[in-house]
């Protein structure tokens, strides 16, 4: 058996909250002009109050509404496939699975969020969403769950993404957004930039900038977030709530779990709902997130409070962080160019439960031409920093002549970053 059911009933009823499970908290996000820890309604003017409240939640289980299960319904669960070609090419004893999330209606995991997030701004009678996007994996989700959600959505894109993958600026509009080029002169944080050099490639610290400005200054915007935040990690463990069950439909338990990470949120969705059993002392599982080398938040950033932006508007986030001036190169992997990490994720580092780890990208995009041609799915950049760990991991269980069970997530597809892949793995 290659793959796993897409029994309806393994769509979870609730997002797992890890903070419920913590033996000690994460440190609290911080006022920007205060420095104290930020009060829920300092916040009101940012996000939806609903968002705010998932933020702060304390239970273990967090229901999943009605409407939000009928859209996840559409496209979930979502596949869990056994690599067996894979397996097979490189001749291991290592049993390799991934959960697959590009089947999802804009080819990555990002829809879980971006479908609680518009519901819950509908919910109380927003009109407009503002975002960021790198790649625009990000915007062209919010776009959609807009869409099912009578919301509009204003998508700032990074340069750098917006001029090398035009694609998912379409798939926006399609869905009726609007989207910016960005740093844009709309904004003040934008001109600052934009005025300095209208082609500045950008970067997503920036794009937050510009769309959390924009919300500050129209009381009928409200800002969503597709990463980083507590409450974003939480919806996506649906991922790993459906794992979970499918993986035991195969028989199978990992001991070790890879996700690529970018602010850390697929990541943590597939993993948080196996760490729990590690936090109970009932497990060891290894917990792998891997980053490129070009943007080395986990591996080489401080662990320290910062912006979550580059202007210093956001709230202080105690994270792993390069800088929030820090501006990486254009990566092909445009969804894993961020200065930082998530706190949930930092934190979980610092406690020596998740390994960092960072490859660069000619070793990225070898492993993404061997899984297209074992696998037969055409793995997004971003993913493709995932595939190359689990290689490396079932090439030393082979190495060492150990069964090992290893499952790794898949956060997308790569049609749309197709041009990434345009035959040089030199340059890639
Ligand atoms: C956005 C994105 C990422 C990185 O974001 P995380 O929050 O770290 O998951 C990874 N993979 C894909 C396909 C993405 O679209």
């Amino acid at each position: 058996m290659r793959y796993a059911s897409r029994n309806t009933d393994y769509l979870p009823k609730a997002f797992y909250n890890i903070k419920a499970d913590l033996p000690s908290p994460p440190k609290p996000p911080l006022h920007p002009g205060t420095k104290e820890p930020i009060k829920p309604e300092d916040l009101e003017v940012i996000f939806p109050k609903g968002f705010i409240r998932q933020e702060g939640v304390t239970a273990r289980e967090v229901p999943i509404p009605g409407p939000v299960l009928e859209a996840y319904s559409v496209f979930r669960p979502t596949p869990l496939v056994e690599a067996t070609a894979l397996r097979k090419h490189l001749d291991t004893p290592a049993r390799i699975f991934y959960k697959y999330e590009g089947v999802g209606p804009v080819g990555s995991h990002k829809t879980n969020t971006a479908i609680m997030q518009a519901y819950l701004a509908a919910e109380e009678g927003v009109t407009t969403l503002a975002t960021e996007t790198g790649a625009g994996q990000w915007g062209s989700a919010l776009a959609y769950a807009g869409s099912r959600f009578g919301i509009e959505t204003k998508v700032f894109m990074v340069r750098s993404s917006f001029r090398q993958k035009p694609g998912r600026r379409v798939l926006i509009e399609m869905f009726g957004g609007t989207v910016l080029e960005s740093p844009s002169p709309t904004t003040e944080a934008g001109r600052k930039f934009f005025e300095k050099d209208p082609e500045h490639p950008g970067s997503l610290g920036i794009a937050i900038s510009e769309a959390v400005e924009l919300t500050v200054k129209n009381p009928g915007i409200k800002y969503a977030l597709g990463s980083v935040l507590d409450s974003v990690l939480m919806h996506q463990t649906v991922i790993g709530l459906e794992a979970e069950k499918q993986m035991e439909e195969m028989g199978a338990v990992p001991d070790t779990v890879i996700g690529c990470v970018g602010g850390g949120s697929n990541f943590a969705g597939l993993a948080f709902p196996f760490v729990r059993h590690n936090l109970g002392g009932s497990r060891r599982t290894r917990f792998i997130a891997v980053e490129p080398d070009a943007c080395p938040s986990l591996t080489r950033g401080e662990l320290r409070y910062d912006f979550g932006d580059s202007v210093g508007m956001t709230p202080l986030l105690y994270m792993h962080t390069l800088g929030m001036e820090f501006v990486p190169p254009p990566l092909h992997a445009g969804g894993l160019r961020y200065h930082g990490m998530a706190p949930l994720v930092s934190h979980l580092t610092a406690m020596g439960i998740v390994e960092p780890r960072a490859i660069d990208q000619k070793t990225v995009f070898d492993a993404a031409v061997l899984f297209m041609k074992t696998e037969g799915i055409l793995p997004a950049p971003e993913s493709s920093h995932a595939i190359a760990v689990a290689i490396d991991e079932a090439l030393k269980a082979k190495a060492e002549g150990k069964e090992r069970v290893i499952l790794f997530n898949l956060s997308g597809h790569g049609f749309l970053d197709i041009s990434a892949y345009n035959g040089k793995a030199g340059s890639f």
